[in-house]
């Protein structure tokens, strides 16, 4: 089968590989989708070798069932589904209390197991999936779905665990309206009342955001903060989503959360000490500012974010590639010229 693979730091080609085996408890999946995240970018320039062998890079996965590990009764060879991405223990304390995100068995500061970070992902025919990891979709399309499997997840978690902070009334900053962020305004739209203030650095995405339900749209720089601040009569924004998360966006939120505000820092642009102090050497976050690294989500931020998609309240905009033209759609993805998701089908 054809398959996606880092070779080496930088390095990404399709190669002819076996169709993976499965196990007593797998599935094998026929890849009708991957999404490409941002995520697989800083993948790509990661310095150091991920494994030793070729890895088939991919976490946002969508397809049909093809054959069903021996163990396995639940699932039948014909379904349609998406893969949950965290490959995590389930029997940990965090993982029962339904928090599989942040399972501890991956330690204090890793991350449980990822298709496409570790096992095999999903850019390529076929891909090896532990059974529990299958979430059914009833009749959405592929490229709608498999988005769903981070893009949505990650937004939606991000998203619900500010809840108290989307009052009617309040605003909420989306900070990078790309794949993540785009799909961010619409859940928050269907899920609040609240304004929406979308911030990039370029005038196609924030058309994007007008579309997706933003009714506010500000050009990223120096002086957002400020048009924040004015725009809120100088007490801020109760939430502010981080979707970049470098030390720009990160000061700027330490600027324009208000007080009792939320800061949730999704993006992984590159270490952000502004999460702890202003790198600007302000005064600071206000009082009461509560700031959290979020990751992922957890199975049923999932099962909300398809019934959304599947009640024509979350519409991905999808940036279609073959397989065979991955190097020109993650080419495009570091330039910053795909508008929404980037999805790749075999
Ligand atoms: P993307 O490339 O699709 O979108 C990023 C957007 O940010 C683009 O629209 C870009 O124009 C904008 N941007 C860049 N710099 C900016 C700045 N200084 N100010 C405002 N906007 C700016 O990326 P994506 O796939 O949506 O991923 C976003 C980030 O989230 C990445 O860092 C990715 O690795 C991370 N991520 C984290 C998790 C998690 O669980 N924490 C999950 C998925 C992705
Ligand atoms: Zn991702």
């Amino acid at each position: 089968m054809r398959a996606l693979q880092l070779t080496d730091p930088g390095v990404i080609e399709i190669r002819d590989v076996p169709v993976p085996e499965i196990g007593p408890s797998d599935l094998l999946i026929r890849v009708g989708a991957a999404g490409i995240c941002h995520s697989d970018l800083h993948l790509l320039h990661f310095p150091v070798k991920m494994r030793e062998e070729p890895l088939t890079i991919g976490h946002e996965i969508a397809g049909t069932i093809e054959a069903v590990g021996s163990e396995v009764d639940v699932r039948q060879v014909g379904e349609r589904g998406l893969v949950y991405l965290c490959w995590s223990c389930g029997v940990c304390r965090e993982c029962i209390s339904g928090n599989e995100n942040v399972c501890l068995a991956a330690g204090r500061t890793a991350m449980p197991p990822c298709p496409g970070l570790g096992p095999d992902g999903g850019m390529a025919e076929y891909v090896r999936i532990p059974a529990r990891s299958f979430v059914p979709i009833g009749d959405l399309d592929f490229l709608q779905a498999a988005p769903m499997a981070d893009a949505a997840l990650t937004s939606y978690h991000a998203i619900r665990g500010a809840k108290e902070h989307l009052r009617p009334g309040s605003t909420a900053v989306v900070i990078g309206i790309g794949g993540l962020g785009h799909v961010a305004v619409q859940i928050l739209r269907a899920l609040s009342a609240t304004r929406i203030v979308a911030v990039d650095l370029g005038q196609d995405q924030l058309d994007l955001a007008k579309r997706c339900g933003a009714d506010i749209t500000l050009e990223s720089g120096p002086d957002t903060a400020r048009q924040i601040l004015e725009l809120t009569g100088g007490r801020g924004a109760e939430a502010v989503f981080d979707f970049v998360g470098v030390d720009p966006t990160a000061q700027m939120a330490v600027q324009s959360v208000a007080p009792n505000g939320a800061y949730r820092m999704v993006g992984l642009g590159g270490g952000v000490p502004g999460v702890t102090a202003d790198p600007a050497g302000g005064p600071g976050w206000p009082w009461g500012a509560s700031v959290r690294k979020s990751y992922g989500g957890t199975r049923s931020d999932l099962v909300d974010s398809i019934a959304l998609a599947q009640a024509g309240r979350l519409t991905v905009e999808v940036d279609r590639f073959d397989l065979n033209d991955a190097r020109e759609a993650f080419d495009r993805l570091e330039a910053g010229k795909i508008r929404g998701r980037a999805v790749l089908v075999p």
